[in-house]
């Protein structure tokens, strides 16, 4: 066997579990081998077939890379072909003479070609001894690339009974196991083997999408000429990001699904020869790539599930050196995904759902991400602390204490408005909100309303996270995500069964980095950043205790002369106004000194609300202006609705357009002011909840665009 393995294969030991699959194989055994990308999953049946009498069949989906697994074999000696449908039928006829001939060890297929008429006939002249069926999860439904034509694979039992039968895989969950075992027949002895999921050099890391491209900056900048890749959602979003990074001196290329074929073997041929550092890729990258220095992989966006996340960044370190998987995630992000589900039939949207659900899981969890990764593919992880994860890394160690009454006050409250309504809804309740849908429903009057005013909502909100991850309830997605109690969550809420949580990390300010400041003033945010340090360090506190960056920039903005004008500014309080006001009055004072030309402008810029997307914005305007609605704009424009409406409300706030006449129902406004004055612009969730179903996010962002720059132009 070794001999072979050398002669052929030009190894000289094995690797993990590879000896152990040749053996069970060559034993006649069914096999099942679960097999993470990269370690050496083709050996374990090419080995066998060389060693085995008569052919090996081996049944894959990829028939991209048929040709290439071929020619490899070929180039090593041993005889193999496939045949699938880029041959024509001459090709095919000839192949399966020789086939009859005994002139091959292995042969490809992909499965479509089973219902073929008189192939299974013809397969059965062929002296068979083993069936491989490759990227086996796309036979059941629970996995995340089910195939139609893999349900013909149940026939391989029935017409080869005396041919062992090898399913492999680099993804199963224990769900998707059991089905294959049954879709194809594996026998009750079937040898399960799974290699072990861990990438020890991969260092997992989920960023918030805060300012993403200056987070993303910062950190290519440290990485100059490594090699990387950077996943986007879209076609175009790869040609932005790729565009955006050559500006800033990197040598990027975007690549996607939409280029011409021979500029994508280009892109990918200068990537694995180091020419180009930065590949910015859709999905469609990946397939085939085997470059073993790549030093980063970053979700620009996050992947659509927790195998696509594991497969995307397993391409990152395959030389066994340190490297990084760095994913941006936003809670909206879910939303934003969403939309790919709508063609789906409803069974398939929800196991989307759930599986993206898991992914989100994994973004928002504060505890070890390996552990978790590791636990969706059934392997248990077993240390406590992995090292290797931005958690675990962590030097402000998650604290874990007994939540079991916290989740008492929650579940009771999902129980006392009859399982009705959603998270957002129920924290309400929690926390004491007056609003019209707390007064129409009279939850007002409901003993758990204002128990839990003691936590934030942001607070609340993680906690009914940490709920459904330990599944004491579920959430209907398919109705307005109405939260319902498990079983599980009965009995805590019944027996006391004690349930553990975790703290929430600090929540940062929403809006830190997308302030623009004047060049003048950004000399007075620096000293004011110095001062505060100052203060910080004379205090032994973190410097954001004292004030955070917003507010600091919101001073540089403002330039306060008093007491009352800094009392004016966001996040300066009493308390912290009698405190610190002084020596940061004193410090704008000495700046307006040296600086006499300064002035004061009364609304600090949000740099993300200059027109976004550039010229595509000013085509939207164009149409706009022509008369279409913002729903005709996105339908001429192919573009999702969200992004024909960021784009008009850049020039509600830019003053490009001038009313909200065509963009708001009038009777709308009114409330939706009210709505802001309680609830303050930063976030549209709670205005929107507090509304209901008659007003659109649209309806919101427009009349806030449209009454920022109405302030902007009263305060000047
Ligand atoms: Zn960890």
């Amino acid at each position: 066997m070794l001999d072979a393995l050398k002669k052929y294969f030009g190894f000289d030991s094995f690797r993990p579990l590879q000896r152990e699959i040749v053996e069970a194989v060559i034993a006649k055994n069914d096999v099942f081998a679960l097999m993470p990308t990269g370690a050496g999953k083709s050996l374990c049946f090419q080995l066998p077939a060389v060693l085995l009498p008569g052919v090996t069949i081996v049944i894959s989906p990829l028939i991209a890379l048929m040709k290439d697994q071929v020619d490899g074999l070929n180039a090593a000696g041993i005889p193999a072909t496939f045949l699938n449908s880029s041959l024509d039928g001459r090709e095919v006829y000839d192949r399966m003479q020789a086939l009859e001939r005994g002139e091959y060890k292995l042969l490809y297929i992909a499965p479509e070609r089973f219902p073929v008429p008189g192939f299974l006939d013809f397969l059965e002249r062929l002296n068979i001894s083993l069936c491989v069926v490759d990227e086996a999860h796309c036979i059941s439904e629970w996995g995340h690339d089910f195939r139609e034509d893999y349900r013909n694979l149940r026939i391989l039992r029935e017409r080869f009974p005396n041919a062992p039968i090898m399913a492999v895989t680099a993804t199963a969950t224990e769900r998707v196991l059991a089905d294959i075992l049954d879709q194809l027949s594996l026998r009750a002895d079937t040898k399960i083997f799974r290699a072990s999921f861990d990438r020890k050099n991969l260092l997992y890391q989920v960023w918030p999408k805060r300012g993403a491209m200056a987070q993303l900056a910062g950190y290519l900048e440290k990485k100059k000429g490594e090699s990387g890749i950077v996943y986007c959602l879209s076609r175009d979003s790869t040609e932005r990001m790729a565009a955006t990074l050559k500006l800033e001196g990197h040598n990027a290329m975007p690549y996607h699904a939409g280029l011409e074929k021979n500029v994508r073997a280009r892109t990918q041929e200068l990537f694995d020869r180091d020419k180009v550092d930065i590949i910015c890729a859709t999905i469609a990258f990946g397939m085939g790539i085997d470059k073993p220095n790549v030093r980063f992989v970053i979700h620009y966006d996050i992947p659509k599930n927790i195998p696509a996340y594991y497969q995307e960044t397993g391409r990152a370190g395959r030389d066994g050196l340190p490297s990084d998987c760095i994913m941006f995630y936003a809670p909206g992000d879910r939303q934003k995904y969403m939309q790919f589900f709508d063609d789906k039939t409803p069974e398939e949207r929800t196991r989307s759902i759930q599986e993206l659900d898991k992914l989100i899981d994994l973004a928002e969890i504060n505890t070890c991400r390996r552990k978790s990764l590791l636990a969706y593919f059934g392997e248990a992880y077993p240390n406590a602390n992995c090292g290797t994860c931005d958690n675990c890394l962590s030097t402000q160690n998650v604290e874990t204490f007994d939540g079991t009454r916290l989740a008492q006050m929650f579940l009771s409250c999902v129980i006392r408005v009859d399982q009705k309504f959603g998270v957002v809804h129920i924290v309400d309740i929690l926390k004491g909100s007056r609003g019209q849908k707390i007064d129409d429903f009279r939850h007002h009057l409901l003993s758990t309303y204002g128990v839990g005013s003691d936590y934030t909502k942001a607070e609340w909100k993680h906690y009914a996270n940490e709920f459904r991850r330990q599944g004491l309830i579920v959430q209907d997605h398919d109705h307005f995500s109405v939260v319902k109690v498990t079983k599980k969550g009965w009995e805590v809420l019944k027996q006391g069964q004690s349930v553990m949580l975790t703290r929430p990390k600090a929540i940062e300010r929403e809006t830190s980095e997308a302030v623009d400041l004047p060049v003048t003033n950004r000399t007075l945010f620096e000293a004011l950043r110095q001062l505060r340090r100052t203060l910080a360090e004379q205090q032994n506190v973190p410097p954001y205790v004292i004030f955070n960056d917003y507010t600091l920039k919101e001073i540089a903005a403002r330039m306060p002369v008093d007491g009352q004008e800094f009392l004016a500014i966001s996040g300066v309080g009493e308390v912290k106004a009698k405190q610190y006001g002084m020596q940061f009055l004193s410090a704008v004072r000495n700046f307006r000194k040296e600086h006499p030309d300064a002035v004061g402008i009364a609304t600090v810029h949000h740099a993300s609300r200059e027109p976004k997307g550039g010229d595509s914005a000013f085509e939207t305007l164009a149409f706009f202006r022509k008369g279409h609605t913002p729903k005709k704009i996105a339908e001429l424009r192919k573009l999702a609705t969200s992004t024909v409406s960021a784009h008009l409300a850049s020039f509600l706030q830019s003053g490009e357009i001038a009313s909200l006449d065509r963009l708001v129902e009038s009777w709308k406004l009114t409330p939706i002011r009210e709505a802001f004055e309680k609830f303050g612009y930063a976030t549209l969730t709670d205005v929107k909840n507090h509304l209901g179903d008659a007003y659109s996010f649209e309806d919101l962002r427009y009349v806030r665009a449209f009454d920022e720059k109405k302030q902007t132009i009263a305060s000047n």
